[in-house]
């Protein structure tokens, strides 16, 4: 494994951009406009400009790791030669298997399918494959350069030699890899998102407000953040979707998603990129301010 390409730049692609190229690998970071990659590699450079300050690498590391990324706005032209795509775009379905399909047919035969999907079903998405023992998930979390886990996730025909090899390499990374089966939530979004899900029901059924919830779970449970916070961070979104996928895969009303949630992105308040989802986020402090819905 030398050369990697990533598709799609946003939040999750330019984090598993970033640690390739901190590593090493020569990195072709794909997105569609040349606008999203360049504010990419501005990301990038700012986070790579934290990781000097807080003295994790020197500003050597910092040029290096610059030099090892090159940016593409044409898949084709990015994936020549690759060992291996990491998929990271938005998350959608019809989107990834159109990506994956593109891929299979203009990637070499031997190159590593790996998808970041929180959700979607490997299986499902490497069935548009001719090549399902090579699709994979390699599951990064959020923000990548910090947190330490990969859940690698096989599909039901990956094979034993491409998980050995996204295993060694997630470690070649730093990372921590956890080998996991593809079942709806794989195992990370399967306990956090219900987790979720009855803090928003706690606060719908008026058990207690949003702080009373969420320092129960950040004290009482040593959490190092509130679970009503870490929805307004994912996004209301990207959590009442990914429950909709629990309920409909495993067909179990306890995954039903709050109505609350339901009304809250119906409503546009999605958290942190909507400023005000649980918390309201345009106040302009660093402070947590209750959401002026949620006051009591
Ligand atoms: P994002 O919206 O920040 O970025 C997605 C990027 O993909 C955008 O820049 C978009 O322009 C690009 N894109 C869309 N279609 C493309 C295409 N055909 N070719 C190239 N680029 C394309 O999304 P994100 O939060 O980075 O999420 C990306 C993936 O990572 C999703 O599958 C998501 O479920 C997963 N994920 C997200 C998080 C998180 O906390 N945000 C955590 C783990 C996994």
């Amino acid at each position: 494994m030398n050369k990697i390409a990533v598709i799609g730049s946003g939040t999750m692609g330019n984090g598993i951009a970033h640690v390739f190229a901190q590593h090493g690998y020569q990195v072709s970071l794909i997105d569609l406009s040349a606008d999203a990659l360049s504010k990419a590699l501005a990301t990038i450079e700012k986070n790579l400009d934290r990781q000097i300050k807080k003295e994790l690498i020197t500003e050597a590391e910092k040029e290096s790791t610059l030099k090892n990324l090159t940016t593409f706005t044409e898949t084709e032209a990015g994936v020549k030669d690759v060992d291996l795509v990491v998929e990271a775009a938005t998350e959608n379905t019809d989107l990834k298997l159109k990506i994956f399909k593109n891929l299979d047919e203009i990637c070499g035969p031997n190159t590593i399918l790996a998808t970041n999907t929180s959700s979607i079903s490997i299986t499902k998405i490497a069935a548009v494959t001719k090549r399902s023992d090579k699709v994979i998930g390699m599951h990064f979390m959020n923000p990548v350069p910090v947190m330490k886990l990969v859940e690698v996730i096989r599909g039901y025909n990956t094979s034993n030699e491409t998980t050995t090899i996204v295993m060694e390499l997630s470690k070649k990374l730093s990372k921590v890899p956890v080998e996991v089966n593809d079942y709806p939530g794989f195992v990370a979004n399967r306990i956090l998102m219900p987790m979720i899900n009855e803090a928003i029901y706690s606060l719908f059924e008026g058990v207690a407000g949003v702080e009373e919830i969420d320092t129960v779970m950040k004290l009482g449970m040593a959490h190092p953040m509130g679970p009503l916070q870490l929805a307004d961070f994912i996004g209301l979104d990207v959590c009442l979707s990914i429950l909709h996928v629990l309920h409909e895969g495993l067909g179990n009303p306890k995954y039903a998603p709050c109505p609350l949630l339901v009304n809250m992105v119906q409503a546009g308040h999605k958290g942190v990129k909507s400023g005000s989802g649980f918390y309201s986020w345009n106040h302009g402090t660093k402070d947590l301010v209750v959401a002026d819905r949620f006051k009591k």
